[in-house]
């Protein structure tokens, strides 16, 4: 281990270079450090890979006291401080997965004013013990990582943050910066009322990630989508793909081993020794392609990800675009890819539905949801879809499949008022109500035993569909909840009108729908129209 060296009142740039090795700072780095260590609050938006971390390290070494780091990532706290120590930083850590000898004596080295760098997790800010001990030693700067977690209505949400903000009055003089690689203008907001930063001064990176190339294509056979996605891609790459179930995972990562690609599962349900193994294994060999939930990523410094895809649609765009930014932190071309379908749509409306919670808070829901979905859906180019959702305007970018390939659109006015029409006369009429697949086959003319059944080959609506393909009717739909021109309900997912379904049915609201860019026989409709 090198010395130990104490960085008291040191050149912020003469730091960088005997601790970290770097020869300059990167962006607002400089900025930002020499505001803290002149004793200044400050709120930072900038991307995973940006650099964080030194803008709170370098002011804590440089200004007399420990510097406070709150993270909610338990998980990292031992390798980061770790890594610190290596690089002759004073670090410690407090957390509940360590033993009590272990805490004793980095308390101690606290209150001895013998840690630079003191990691706490922010259950533990609740207490008053913590908080004590705090007062009783010497504290530099207080750095709230992952900031965003403070937003009730984000997707990050930890009640714990809510008592940061009490940080304010406990330990006046002391600057406070929070930090976050997520936040929409609304949430940076949050973040600055509840931690109590209305003085603080903004730094807010670009959240462009221009080498990495974003494509949404239409699910329609996911696995044999993603071996085609994986093998697209340079022989030897890195890649994350994540799903939302451990089932799907596991299934998915055989799946592709069978394939002959190098996969591995990675869930919280797996043993915490084959958990390691496999993050080892990703981290150390080439070409390794992790099938994970998105419990695996947080903090994983790979920096050579070569594409990240997403089986399943995520919950929110903040998600998606953390998930995806775990790509290309090299700065080296990398893809995300995401296959995305009707029934991811159906399936996360139903869980928004059940999900425990008020009226309320199932609204925020339903809004992250709708803001990936109309990113899905977009004609226009994605990145600027993204930026456009974390307040920040850019020209379309030439590197995303819309811009590379616009997308076609066709009127789809008159199939819409066909499926509308359908779902009108099963409600009235008979008071039923079906999910996608039976509707589908209805306006296809299908002869099946339900329809038999059922009696539905006498409705009126019955094979009038049949110029448009199993295929074409599920992007119909897709689109149309996606717009919320209907809605799915319950267990099955059973779809039923809207508020905005009549200015369909008279015609009255046009209804341009994408036609899904696929690599598969035959297009997404209209043609045939
Ligand atoms: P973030 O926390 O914003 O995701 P990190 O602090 O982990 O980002 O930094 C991302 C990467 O960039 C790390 O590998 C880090 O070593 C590197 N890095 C940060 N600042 C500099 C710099 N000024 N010069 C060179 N590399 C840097
Ligand atoms: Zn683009």
């Amino acid at each position: 281990l090198p010395a130990v060296r104490d960085f008291t009142g040191h050149d912020p740039r003469a730091v960088l270079h005997e601790v970290y090795g770097y020869d300059a700072f990167r962006g607002d780095q400089a900025d930002i450090v020499q505001h803290v260590v002149d004793g200044g609050d400050a709120v930072v938006l900038m991307p995973t890979g940006g650099g964080k971390s030194v803008t709170y390290q370098v002011p804590a070494l440089v200004r007399p006291g420990t510097g406070l780091v709150v993270s909610p990532l338990i998980a990292l706290m031992h390798d980061q401080v770790e890594a610190l120590i290596a690089n002759g930083v004073r670090a410690g850590y407090l957390n509940s997965t360590q033993a009590p000898a272990e805490r004793q004596a980095v308390e101690q080295a606290y209150l001895a004013g013998e840690l630079d760098l003191l990691y706490v997790a922010p259950e533990r800010l609740n207490g008053a013990q913590t908080l004590g001990l705090l007062s009783r030693g010497r504290l530099s700067v207080i750095a709230i990582d992952e900031a965003h977690c403070v937003s009730q209505w984000g997707h990050d949400f930890r009640p714990d943050y809510l008592a940061l903000g009490d940080l304010a009055d406990r330990f006046p003089g002391v600057p406070r910066m929070a930090l976050t690689a997520t936040a929409t203008p609304e949430t940076a907001q949050e973040i600055v009322e509840r931690l109590r930063l209305r003085d603080a001064r903004g730094f807010v990176a670009s959240f462009d990630r221009p080498n990495i190339q974003y494509r949404i294509d239409a699910k329609v056979d996911p696995r044999r989508q993603l071996v085609q996605f994986i093998r697209s891609q340079p022989e030897g790459s890195a890649g994350i793909v994540y799903a939302l179930s451990r089932k799907t995972v596991e299934q998915t990562a055989a799946y592709l081993a069978s394939q002959g690609l190098d996969a591995l599962p990675y869930h919280a349900g797996l043993d915490a020794s084959v958990r390691a193994a496999h993050q080892s294994r990703f981290l150390r060999d080439d070409g390794v392609v992790m099938v994970a939930t998105i419990a695996f990523g947080m903090g994983i410094d790979k920096p050579d990800v070569r594409f990240v895809a997403h089986i399943d649609l995520p919950k929110s765009v903040e998600g998606y675009y953390q998930e995806t930014g775990r790509a290309g932190r090299d700065g080296d071309p990398s893809v995300v890819w995401m296959a995305y379908g009707l029934g991811d749509v159906v399936q996360q409306r139903r869980m928004i539905d059940q999900s425990p919670g008020d009226r309320s808070y199932k609204m925020r829901l339903g809004q992250h949801l709708d803001a990936m979905l109309a990113l899905c859906e977009t004609v226009g180019c994605r990145r600027q879809n993204l930026l456009d959702y974390f307040g920040q305007r850019s020209e379309p970018c030439g590197n995303c499949d819309t811009c590379l390939t616009p997308p076609d659109t066709w009127d789809g006015l008159i199939a819409s008022q066909k499926l509308l029409s359908t779902i009108v006369r099963l409600q009235r009429e008979r008071g039923q109500a079906f999910g996608a697949g039976h509707l589908i086959d209805i306006l296809r003319g299908a002869k099946t035993e339900r329809i038999a059944q059922q009696g539905h080959d006498r409705l009126s609506t019955y094979g009038l569909g049949a110029d448009l393909s199993d295929q074409d009717w599920r992007s119909v739909i897709r689109q149309l909840l996606a717009r919320g021109v209907i809605v799915a309900q319950g267990d099955y997912g059973t779809l039923a009108l809207s508020e905005a379904s009549a200015g369909v049915l008279r015609g009255e609201t046009p209804v341009p729908l994408r036609r899904d860019a696929l690599g598969r026989t035959g297009g997404g409709g209209g043609s045939r129209q």
